[in-house]
Parts: C-alpha cells; sequence; structure tokens
C-alpha cells in the first residue's frame, strides 16, 4: 500500500547540500515526491511504502552532512498524490523567514583534489566551491539563499557550470557560488597607485612580492587581509609601523598542521579545532626555538594561527611558506574593509599591492579566534565560521533586538528559540563602525524576518550604540546594566534560570550608581540583579587614559594604601616613569580632577602589572592584564597574600589595598614578579571561593556563573572553576558565546525577554 508523508524540516537545511542529499535518500528507497526550499526551511514530501518513508526519514534525521543542523522535523500523512518521480521544486519566498543561514565554511576536499587535478576544468581556479563549502553568509543579501540574492548575480553561470547546478546528482547541485575560469570571478594584482600588474599568474606574483619582504592587501571571504612573509622581521615591522599596531600579536596562515607544528604546540583538541570547517584562529603556545619573526608576537607565549580556508590562500601558500601573517585589513579601531574602492582609499599606505577579486563580499565577517583551555572550548571572536548560526535557547523568545556594548560590539536579534548573535562588529569608535554596526542591524533583521518589539541597551548613557536605540521609535526600551548582562549571557547560554551568585570581572562597565564597574558579584535572577560585593572602588587618575598607562592605577593604589610616603618607597616603577609625572598624577588623585572611581578588576590587573614592572604602557587593549598572567610561574609551595572585605550597605567591599600592601612588601623583599604574579592570581581565587562560600550561607545559592573579559585569564578561570567545584558549587563558564562585551549583547536580549 502506497503512503504519502508531508514533513517541514527546520534549521541549518539550505545552501549545505541538503537538497541533493534529500534527493538520493529519496531514490535510494524508491520514494517519489519532491523537496523544497522554503523561507522556514525545507518542505518534503514523499510516497511509497510505509517501511521505506520511515528508514528515509530516520536516515534524513542522522545524516552526515557536515554542516546541517535540524532543529525540528514536523511530519503528516496525507492521502496519496500519485507522484511519478522525486523532484527538487523552486524556492518559496512568501513565507516568515526564519530558515537559518549557514555561516561561511572552509573550501572542502573534493574541491581542493579538482583544484590540485591538471585534468579538471578548475584546475588552480581560486573560486571553486561546491555545496558543502565556501562564501555563505557574507554574499546574501537576502533570503531564500539562491543565486539571484547572492553577490553572485552578476556572473552568468557557463554552460558547465549550469548543467552541474542543475543535476540533482551533482555535489554543486545549487551550489550558488558556483563558478569557473570561464564564467566566474578572477583575481587581479595592483600596485597602490592602482596600477594594474600585468602578470599570467597574479597569486604565483604575489607570492614572490611576499618574498621580497613587500605588504600585500589581499582580498579573502568575509574581507580584506594584510599579508607579509611571518619569517621576514623587517617586513612584519613595517607593517605593524604602517598600520599603527604597536604590541598585538599579528595572526599567522600556515599550509599544513605540519608546518605549524614546526613553531608551535598543538594538543589533540587544538589540532581539532584548526582543522575544523569553520577553521578559526587558534590560539596556541609558542614553540621557545621557533623560525617565526620575533615581532610576530612580542612578548607573547601564544601565536594566533589558522590553517587556509580558501582555494586562493591553499594557492598562495604553495609557495614555500613557513607561514604567512595575515591580519585584518584595516586601521586601528576601523571595520575590515571588504570592497576594492575603499581597500586602496583606507590600505593604500599601508599595503605595496593589491591581489583583489570582483566576487562581492556583502557583509564583512573577521576571522574568529578560538581557544582551548585544559578541558572547553572559549571564544574570543565570533565571526566567519560561526555568525549567524544561532544560540538555542530553552524558551521562545519575543522578538528582541540587543544592541551589546561599544568595544567587541555584537548585536543579537530573537525569534522563537534562536538568538542570533551577530559576527564580532568590533569597536563602536568611529564613524565606519558606526556604520557597520547599523548595517548589521539591518541585515539580520531583514534576513530573519524579525521586527524587534523590545530594543534593549546598555546604561551607558554615552555609547553610541545606547543612542542608537534612544532614538528608535514605537518599540518598547531597557536599559541592561553591563555586568548584569554578562551573567545573563552565560546564563543563556547554558540554559539557567536564576537565581545565581554571578562573578562579573571586566574593564569597564557603567554602574548602576554611574560609577565604572568591573570587579562585581551579583545575585542574578532573569531581570533583576542584587549586588552583593565588588571591589572597593579606586580612583582612575585621567579616566581612560589609565587604561592606556597602567602606572596611573599603580600610583593610585600606592596612594591608597601609605598616602603620600609611597614616594618614599624603593619601586622600580619609579625610575622607569619619572618623579615628575607620577607628581603630576598624584596630584590629579589628590584633587579629584578626572579621577573617576571604579571597581573594575580589569584595572586591578593592570595596576598590579605596572606595580611589578611588566607592563607601564598598554599598546593594545588588555595587553597589561594578558602580560601579568604570562608572567606568572606555578610553584605548587606558594602561599597566599592577606585580603579582607568588610560590608557597607549590605554589600561586601573588597579590600584591594591590604592585598596590594602584601604584594608591595614582597617586591621590596626581592620577589620575582613570576612568583608575585602567580601569588596574586592564587589569591584571587581563595579570596572568591572563600567570599562564594560565604554567600553561599547567605543566599542560599549554589551555582556560579564566571563572565567577563577577565575570564579570559586561564589562570584565574580554571583556578576558580577547580577551588569552586571543590566546594560543591556548580560553575558555569562561557564556551560558544564570548566571555568578552562580544557576549554582552546576548544577555541584554535575555534580560529584555525576562522583563517583558
Ligand atoms: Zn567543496
Ligand atoms: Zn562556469
Ligand atoms: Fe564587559
Amino acid at each position: 500500500m502506497t503512503h504519502r508523508n508531508k514533513a517541514l524540516v527546520k534549521g541549518i537545511v539550505q545552501g549545505i547540500g541538503f537538497r541533493p542529499f534529500v534527493y538520493n535518500l529519496a531514490k535510494k528507497h524508491k520514494l517519489n515526491g519532491y523537496i523544497q526550499n522554503t523561507s522556514t526551511g525545507v518542505e518534503i514530501e514523499v510516497e511509497g511504502e510505509l517501511n521505506l518513508i520511515e528508514q528515509f526519514f530516520s536516515e534524513l534525521e542522522n545524516n552526515n552532512l557536515p554542516l546541517a543542523q535540524i532543529t525540528s522535523i514536523e511530519q503528516f500523512s496525507l492521502p496519496p498524490k500519485n507522484f511519478k518521480d522525486f523532484q527538487i521544486k523552486e524556492s518559496r519566498s512568501q513565507e516568515s523567514k526564519v530558515t537559518l543561514i549557514p555561516p561561511d565554511i572552509c573550501v572542502c576536499d573534493d574541491c581542493l583534489k579538482e583544484m590540485n587535478d591538471a585534468n579538471d576544468r578548475r584546475f588552480r581556479y581560486p573560486f571553486i566551491n561546491c555545496t558543502n563549502c565556501g562564501p555563505r553568509y557574507t554574499i546574501i543579501k537576502d533570503v531564500p539563499y539562491d543565486r539571484p540574492q547572492t553577490s553572485m548575480n552578476v556572473f552568468q553561470m557557463c554552460e558547465n557550470c549550469l548543467q552541474e547546478y542543475s543535476d540533482p546528482t551533482n555535489r554543486r547541485f545549487h551550489a550558488q557560488p558556483n563558478a569557473c575560469q570561464v564564467c566566474g570571478p578572477e583575481v587581479t594584482l595592483f600596485d597602490s597607485k592602482r596600477k594594474l600588474i600585468p602578470t599570467d599568474d597574479p597569486i604565483l606574483k604575489t607570492a614572490e612580492l611576499l618574498k621580497d619582504g613587500f605588504v600585500v592587501a589581499i582580498k579573502g571571504l568575509g574581507g580584506f587581509h594584510l599579508a607579509v612573509d611571518a619569517q621576514n622581521n623587517e617586513a612584519v615591522l613595517k607593517l605593524r609601523q604602517r598600520k599603527n599596531r604597536e604590541e598585538k600579536p599579528l595572526a599567522v596562515m600556515s599550509r599544513t598542521v605540519d608546518l605549524i607544528k614546526q613553531y608551535a604546540n598543538i594538543s589533540k583538541e587544538e589540532l581539532d579545532l584548526l582543522i575544523s570547517p569553520q577553521r578559526p584562529i587558534v590560539l596556541l603556545e609558542k614553540k621557545a626555538q621557533n623560525n617565526l619573526a620575533a615581532d610576530v608576537a612580542p612578548k607573547n607565549k601564544y601565536f594566533g594561527v589558522m590553517l587556509p580556508y580558501t582555494p586562493l590562500h591553499y594557492l598562495l601558500l604553495e609557495n614555500n611558506f613557513l607561514a604567512l601573517v595575515m591580519t585584518s585589513g584595516n586601521l586601528s579601531e576601523e571595520p575590515i574593509v571588504i570592497n576594492n574602492e575603499d581597500a586602496f582609499e583606507h590600505l593604500g599606505n599601508i599595503a605595496d599591492y593589491f591581489l583583489i577579486h570582483n566576487r562581492d563580499i556583502y557583509l564583512r565577517s573577521d576571522d574568529s579566534i578560538v581557544r582551548r583551555i585544559k578541558t572547553q572550548n572559549t571564544i574570543n571572536r565570533r565571526a566567519r565560521g560561526f555568525a549567524p548560526l544561532p544560540v538555542f535557547l530553552k524558551i521562545n523568545f519575543l522578538q528582541i533586538l540587543a544592541c551589546g556594548a561599544e568595544l567587541k560590539n555584537t548585536i543579537c536579534l530573537t525569534k522563537g528559540k534562536n538568538a542570533i548573535i551577530s559576527q564580532h562588529v568590533g569597536d563602536l569608535k568611529t564613524e565606519d563602525s558606526y556604520k557597520f554596526f547599523k548595517q548589521t542591524v539591518d541585515h539580520l533583521q531583514k534576513l530573519f524576518d524579525i521586527k524587534p518589539e523590545i530594543v534593549a541597551h546598555d546604561l551607558h548613557p554615552n555609547y553610541i550604540c545606547t543612542q542608537f536605540a534612544m532614538e528608535l521609535e514605537n518599540v518598547n526600551k531597557v536599559g541592561v546594566q553591563h555586568h548584569h548582562a554578562h551573567i545573563m549571557s552565560c546564563m543563556a547560554e547554558h540554559g539557567l534560570d536564576g537565581p545565581v551568585i554571578g562573578l562579573s570581572f571586566d574593564g569597564t562597565g557603567y554602574g548602576a550608581d554611574g560609577k565604572i564597574w568591573g570587579g562585581e558579584v551579583l545575585l542574578v535572577e532573569g531581570a533583576d540583579f542584587t549586588r552583593l560585593a565588588h571591589l572597593e572602588y579606586t580612583a582612575m587618575p585621567g579616566g581612560d587614559a589609565a587604561i592606556k598607562e597602567p602606572w596611573r592605577m599603580a600610583v593610585s593604589y600606592l596612594h591608597k594604601i601609605y598616602g603620600e610616603d609611597f614616594l618614599n618607597l624603593d619601586l622600580p616603577l619609579f625610575q622607569k616613569i619619572g618623579k615628575k609625572k607620577i607628581e603630576f598624577i598624584l596630584q590629579m588623585i589628590k584633587k579629584g580632577f578626572n579621577s573617576p572611581e571604579t571597581s573594575s578588576m580589569g584595572r586591578l590587573f593592570d595596576g598590579v602589572s605596572a606595580l611589578l614592572g611588566i607592563c607601564d604602557y598598554a599598546t593594545y587593549e588588555g595587553q597589561p592584564a594578558i602580560m601579568l598572567e604570562q608572567w606568572a610561574i606555578e610553584n605548587q609551595s606558594e602561599n597566599i597574600y592577606n585580603f579582607e572585605w568588610s560590608k557597607k550597605n549590605g554589600i561586601y567591599q573588597i579590600a584591594t589595598s591590604v592585598l596590594i600592601k602584601n604584594l608591595v612588601d614582597d617586591l621590596i623583599h626581592g620577589k620575582s614578579p613570576e612568583q608575585i604574579s602567580y601569588k596574586f592570581h592564587l589569591t584571587l581565587v581563595k579570596l572568591f571561593t572563600e567570599l562564594c562560600q560565604k554567600l553561599k550561607k547567605e543566599t542560599g545559592r549554589n551555582r556560579v556563573v564566571l563572565s567577563g573579559g577577565v575570564f579570559q585569564n586561564i589562570t584565574l578561570l580554571t583556578g576558580l572553576q577547580n577551588a569552586l567545584k571543590k566546594e560543591n558549587f556548580l560553575v558555569y563558564s562561557h564556551e560558544i558565546v564570548p566571555t568578552n562585551d562580544g557576549g554582552i549583547s546576548l544577555g541584554q536580549a535575555a534580560i529584555a525577554e525576562a522583563t517583558k
């Protein structure tokens, strides 16, 4: 007897080879019917023997397509219709759109094999792709994901390509970016004056230029890179100087894992991250002896490393490079450049040459940055390969737009059980980055058909993203405290309901009392939070200038402990900075001139880093804390510093001055900065473990959530995880959303949902 079943499949099922897979599966089970992309996923009808239909759906559910992610299959049985065959029908676009859009994926092995086959028609074609690989999110203008809606719409497929594209059994069936040498995009090489460099092989020529020490801007998948030979220190320094990037590590790309092993250590888990189809930058420990230029990652124990992810990268790296520096093509604080015109304009003073192509990038997406920490993956920057994959929520949310924070901005849109976090937008400090922010808001709303009922924003009145939210009309607005958002972000990621004890540690966030928060212990339950404890307030002389010059924080702590007598101490810092500057800052603190108060954990790390002579000027965000952690040398027998807290107005104030006084004593007695740094970390672990035990008694809460940028510090993160677990706490930290301000938007959305 013939049966007919209809199914609506939702999840990531478009643009990833799902339809040819289903087509072949139906053929295998001798089923007729059709499959069709809709705006909400795919619709399938199959007709045939019941047991074959059942097998069909069971295999569909357990498919091993690398990129598919099925979130639901709704099935109905219907009266038979006598389909004559199995068809792939044209897409429909009228319904409400919640199809999940796949991110961009690295070139697959099948495509690479063809690219390296001299008999293949795409031999050495730098844009080879198929339904299992290639660009997606960055070329999509609208859904459903079909060629006319992508930046491939200007390329008319040749006969051969069209045949592949139309054949359901072919790997390129409906591969939207399908192309070849005859009909597709091509690369060209220019100098910085926009003069075309005549050559038969622009990629080979580019390799030669890189070997000669030139800086080349290379158009990639989600934006431009600036490339130099990573073994040529002169070239690396030239790039740093022109890009105005002093010491922040530069990412590198190597052709194979074996090459990477020559300069970095790779664990099994790190290897899995490196070769994953997302191809993120993975932070890997440097080998003590390595042949990369010293200035690739100065004063740092790690390299940020990735494998090639486009065919073009593979072709370029064939030319015997150990590694290429591949850093974002932007001026500092600007968004990464994506179009050719802008590249010449913005990068003209940095790059000597430009390897460009004529496939437009519609939406920029930086390289993602991940790190393996003991037993968990963490993500410092979530962009290419990950966005716009949703974070799956435990409950249905309203349609909400959350505008994020000002640094490391992302936005978040929610609909149903999906939280779509945008790719890393970056620091909203320039006009261009604000433009990108607005474009991202518009684009994601359009792609996912979301009309926000609520807009969530930070409390900081001067954040441009707060002002953006304020100016929106006909929508409810919810202001969210920054550190509350950090904790709720982690709770949403883990599907936790409150109340929890949240340790929210970061550099800067606008406090509910108008002061600068950042070392906060909060009791969080949905829309509400109570401040349970925080680091005692300390002056930040010069405001933001104290972030760039962490020695100012050192002076501030010293003044707090010793008054002006601190000038009589014999500290290395004084020689380095000079009495005059120190006196000047001292006056600022005494007069309270431009010295806002902060409870920031980030500033505590800054102050200690400067006190120990590790970093007195920060050349990039977080540098003093990063270096402080990297200097720490583990020492089993190490005891810890004293600490104290006292209760004022029902809130515990943690006395950082007691801790620092002890630390200064060690320093004066000749203890090494390496030992002191480790002892400092241990002290914080012990302090917050004891504090959590106390708070557990008072609140009855046993779950601790760790969030905020400071938790990029592994010593602190794993130290606290272990110590708290030993005391039988349940401990949660971030794995799929950044712990830094890149995760704020998700927390804002979750709080807005809880507020409704
Ligand atoms: Zn492929
Ligand atoms: Zn073609
Ligand atoms: Fe933060």
